[in-house]
């Protein structure tokens, strides 16, 4: 371990330990710690294996409570190489307890100018989607998988999903929404861990953690492709459907 690889990881656990500490937990289990210790003599281990293996342990042990802790829990992120160039990092917005839950892909120009998701052309469509179904844009939650923009709004890679998506997971088990709708072929295919096109994902109910799953077209695609959002537009009945249902 030279010193700078040694200094980087005594670095992510005191954020870590602070992050704890902000959050009221001033001990940490045995257990855990036994495992860390473990886990970090493993022969082969390499200090970043060992400092994200911590992570991904305290992480599943000790579970946020808020998505202010989650968002405490990201701090200023350097998980993945999308920080390098982000402006911002685009968290998601609206209500902590929405019943219904918009998932896109990743911020955009204008998202990571602001820190907000779905502000930009796309992101009137979205709301204009919203209120078209009577509902409000701040009475359900909007967020993405991927939470710093793509370099030139490429595709996230793999490993970019695979540092980032774990803050969607604890956001959505705290919203605890009973309709997820995915935006676009990259969150249906993350959510739902399959390969298949949007054009034969949309359209039915699917289950993510025991949530009701609705894929539809982004809105992005929409503005490219007017003619399609009649089928969006028949998702998001379903959706009310649904939702009317849950309401009685
Ligand atoms: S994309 Fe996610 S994992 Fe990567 S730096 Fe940003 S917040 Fe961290």
């Amino acid at each position: 371990m030279n010193r700078m690889d040694y200094q980087e990881t005594v670095n992510n656990i005191k954020n870590y330990l602070t992050y704890l500490k902000e959050i009221g937990i001033n001990e940490l289990p045995v257990s855990l710690n036994t495992k860390l210790i473990a886990k970090s003599s493993e022969p082969g281990a390499s200090v970043g294996q060992v400092s994200r293996l911590s992570e991904n342990k305290l992480s599943a042990d000790i579970k946020p409570k808020t998505l202010e802790d989650v968002k405490r829990m990201i701090g200023d992120c350097k998980r993945c190489r999308l920080h390098q160039k982000r402006k911002n990092i685009v968290f998601g917005s609206g209500n902590e307890k929405a019943e219904i839950v918009f998932v896109g892909e990743a911020p955009g120009g204008d998202e990571d100018i602001q820190g907000k998701p779905f502000v930009g052309k796309a992101g009137q469509l979205l709301t204009k989607i919203i209120e078209a179904m009577e509902l409000k844009r701040e009475g359900v939650y909007i967020a993405n998988i991927i939470k710093c923009r793509p370099p030139n709004n490429r595709d996230p890679l793999e490993d970019e999903i695979s540092a980032c998506e774990p803050f969607l997971k604890e956001q959505l088990r705290i919203i605890n929404p009973k309709i997820i709708c995915t935006l676009g072929t990259f969150a249906a295919q993350t959510l739902l861990k399959t390969k298949e096109k949007i054009t034969s994902l949309r359209g039915k109910f699917y289950t993510y953690e025991g949530i009701k799953l609705m894929p539809t077209f982004h809105p992005a695609y929409l503005l490219r492709n007017p003619n399609d959002k009649k089928y969006t537009w028949e998702d998001m009945q379903k959706i009310m459907e649904e939702y009317k249902h849950h309401k009685i």
